[in-house]
């Protein structure tokens, strides 16, 4: 008999969408969240082996709340927090986890989670662990959501959104929101994954930006894209990390980050805060795209439109084999007929590099 794992293999693969891992070599980036080039930074390897050697150890030995904790990742917690203008923050081993023990810890049977439909595979993960009634609004819909407030409000009510959409590239209307937050009584959880180093005032992302510093419920920050390192962290009040390190399993049951992974946090937020020369040049390359493509966004993460899997694959092969790495975002990820490239502008593009890659994609679209 087959298995059920076989069965849905054969069907992603006659649909054309089957996952495989590929090593991509001597591309141009076009496809990373990498977007600082943190990452590649020759400066942030070189302080982070600097921090390393002071202590050289490498595994944390346990969960942060058996023999995983230290004044280290203690100190940089609050020092992240303060950074953003939270009174605290608690660092989880990624964004994934971050986002499950969160979402799936806040809130019970009696209570309400309002989300956009385009937020993250974890935020969706994190709510079907937990137990609240799920209610979906239109993406980006302040219409769709003011109404979901109205009619669907039960027990404590929470809003779940992103602050940039990795899938288009749009930034949530983040002033509204709160607004819409403040006037059902709502508490508002902002996942900045993609907006942390590129855009407010020192990187600090789109809350900061929106003057909502610490104004908000949770913000989730995570540290391996543009910040160049690995992990995350939840920001909020004393409440809410206690209620974390006491409910969150996805906290409570995984070994901490090992040393050097707390080091290169440290020494991206001693570097990040003053890239304003990197933060410039992206948004200068997101001007110069917008120039060439009609409804391109206003981020660094664009999204071309090319119909159907089996086309938008061939687009991004054609792309490689022109030197650029760029990646098809395929359905089921997406909907069905709404299948793009997802093009990601970083600090070390040129714009000559973008005006080469967009003719060829013109090409595609034709
Ligand atoms: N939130 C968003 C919006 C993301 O795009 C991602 C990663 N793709 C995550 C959370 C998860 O973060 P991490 O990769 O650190 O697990």
């Amino acid at each position: 008999m087959i298995s059920l794992l076989e069965n849905q293999l054969q069907r992603r693969q006659k649909q054309g969408n089957l996952r495989q891992l590929h090593c991509v070599k001597n591309l141009i980036d076009f496809a990373s969240n990498d977007y600082l080039g943190l990452a590649r930074s020759p400066d942030l390897a070189f302080s982070i082996k600097q921090e390393w050697a002071k202590y050289n150890s490498f595994g944390s030995t346990g969960s942060r709340l058996l023999t995983g904790n230290s004044e280290y990742v203690q100190d940089l917690e609050d020092k992240i927090a303060h950074f953003h203008g939270f009174e605290a923050g608690l660092i989880f081993n990624c964004g994934y986890m971050a986002n499950v023990g969160l979402i799936s810890s806040i809130a019970g049977p009696e209570d309400t989670i309002f989300f956009d439909t385009h937020v993250h595979a974890s935020i969706h993960d994190g709510m079907r662990l937990g137990r609240a009634l799920l209610v979906p609004f239109r993406h980006n819909d302040l219409i769709s959501l003011e109404a979901r407030l109205r009619n669907h409000s039960k027990g404590k009510c929470f809003i779940c959104v992103e602050s940039l959409y990795s899938t288009d590239g749009s930034k949530a209307p983040l002033s509204e929101i709160y607004a819409l937050s403040k006037l059902y009584n709502a508490l508002l959880v902002v996942d900045e994954a993609h907006a942390i180093g590129v855009w407010g005032p020192q990187g600090k992302g789109l809350v900061a930006q929106n003057g909502l510093e610490g104004q908000i419920f949770a913000q989730i920050v995570t540290f391996g894209k543009a910040l160049g390192a690995h992990g995350a962290i939840v920001l909020g009040n004393l409440m809410l990390k206690q209620g974390l390190i006491n409910f969150a399993r996805s906290f409570i049951y995984s070994t901490a980050l090992p040393f050097p992974v707390l080091a290169a946090i440290k020494c991206s937020y001693d570097l990040f805060p003053r890239l304003e020369k990197e933060r410039s040049h992206i948004k200068y390359l997101i001007k110069k795209f917008q120039n060439i493509i009609l409804d391109a966004s206003e981020t660094q993460i664009q999204g071309v439109k090319i119909k159907g899997n089996a086309a938008v694959k061939l687009a991004a092969k054609n792309l490689a084999c022109e030197g650029f790495d760029v990646r098809p975002l395929m359905s089921p990820t997406v909907r069905r007929g709404h299948e793009i490239l997802r093009i990601c502008l970083h600090a070390c593009n040129t714009a000559e590099q973008v005006t080469t890659l967009l003719e060829h994609v013109k090409k595609d679209q034709d």
